[in-house]
C-alpha cells in the first residue's frame, strides 16, 4: 500500500483536470436524448477533452478502445461505446477521465434518457445511489478511516434494497488513474487507512437493483447482471479534507 499524498500545486492542477470533466459532463448532458448512439456521445467527450489540451483517461487504458464507459441498463461497468442508439427511458451511466497536466480526473454519473417521468423507478434507483456516493463523500474527512467511507455508501443501499456489487471499488488517483488505496463500497466502518489531507480518491459506488451477480461478455470488457435488473454508477473524485471529499468532478 503507497498513498501518495498531493502537494498545494498537485491538487490545484486535480482540481482543473476536474473542472474539464465537468464541462465534458454537461456537454454530454445536453446531447443525452433518445436517438444518439453511444459512439456519438463518445466523439463529443473526446472533442471537448481535447479542446482543452487535456487526454480521454481510459482511451488505450489496457487497451479500452473508448474515451467513455457507457453502461445501458443491465450493463454494470466498462461498457464500450457502441452503435446502439439510446431510447426514451433508459438508464444510462456514463463513467469519464482526464488526464491533465499529468495528473487524472475520474468521475461518472447516471440520468434517465427522455427525464425522470420516462421511467420514476429508474430514477428512484439513481437518485439512491447518488445519495450513497454522497454519503461516502461526506465521510471522506481527515481521521476517518476507508471503511467508513465503505460503511457510508452500504448503508443507504442496503436501507433502500438495492445491492453493491462487491467486486468494484473506488481508488486512489494522481499521476495514475487507480493508485492506492482500494475503497470498498462496504464497511465495516472503522477500519482501513487512515484518512488525512491531500489523500485524492474516487468514491464511486456500483449498484444493482436486483441480486449484485456480474458477469462480463465476450467483448471481454462488458459487464452485465447475471439477472437482468439494472445497474447504476455515480463517481465522484476530490482531496480528503477535515469536512469531507472536496469535489474536484
Ligand atoms: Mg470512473
Ligand atoms: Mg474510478
Amino acid at each position: 500500500m503507497k498513498i501518495i499524498i498531493k502537494n498545494t500545486e498537485e491538487l490545484e492542477i486535480m482540481r482543473k483536470a476536474g473542472e474539464i470533466l465537468r464541462t465534458t459532463q454537461e456537454e454530454l448532458k445536453a446531447q443525452i436524448k433518445a436517438g444518439i448512439s453511444l459512439l456519438e456521445l463518445d466523439a463529443l467527450a473526446e472533442k471537448t477533452i481535447r479542446k482543452f489540451k487535456a487526454e480521454p483517461s481510459f482511451k488505450g487504458y489496457k487497451g479500452f478502445p473508448g474515451t467513455l464507459c457507457t453502461m445501458l441498463n443491465s450493463e454494470v461497468v466498462h461498457g464500450i461505446p457502441d452503435e446502439r442508439k439510446i431510447k426514451e427511458g433508459d438508464l444510462l451511466s456514463v463513467d469519464c477521465g482526464v488526464k491533465f497536466n499529468g495528473f487524472h480526473a475520474d468521475a461518472a454519473f447516471s440520468v434517465i434518457v427522455g427525464g425522470d417521468e420516462k421511467n420514476p423507478a429508474r430514477a428512484e434507483f439513481s437518485n439512491i445511489v447518488r445519495e450513497a456516493l454522497l454519503a461516502g463523500c461526506r465521510a471522506a474527512k481527515v481521521g476517518n478511516r476507508t471503511g467508513d467511507i465503505g460503511s457510508a455508501i452500504e448503508k443507504v443501499i442496503v436501507k433502500n434494497g438495492y445491492s453493491i456489487c462487491r467486486e468494484y471499488t473506488g481508488h486512489g488517483l494522481g499521476r495514475e488513474l487507480h493508485e492506492d488505496p482500494h475503497l470498498f463500497n462496504y464497511g465495516p466502518g472503522g477500519q482501513g487507512e487512515r484518512l488525512v489531507a491531500g489523500m485524492t480518491l474516487a468514491i464511486e459506488p456500483i449498484v444493482a437493483s436486483g441480486s449484485g451477480k456480474v458477469k462480463t461478455l465476450s467483448d471481454g470488457w462488458t459487464v452485465v447482471t447475471v439477472d437482468g435488473r439494472d445497474a447504476c454508477q455515480w463517481e465522484h473524485c476530490g482531496v480528503v479534507t477535515v469536512n469531507g471529499l472536496e469535489i474536484f468532478a
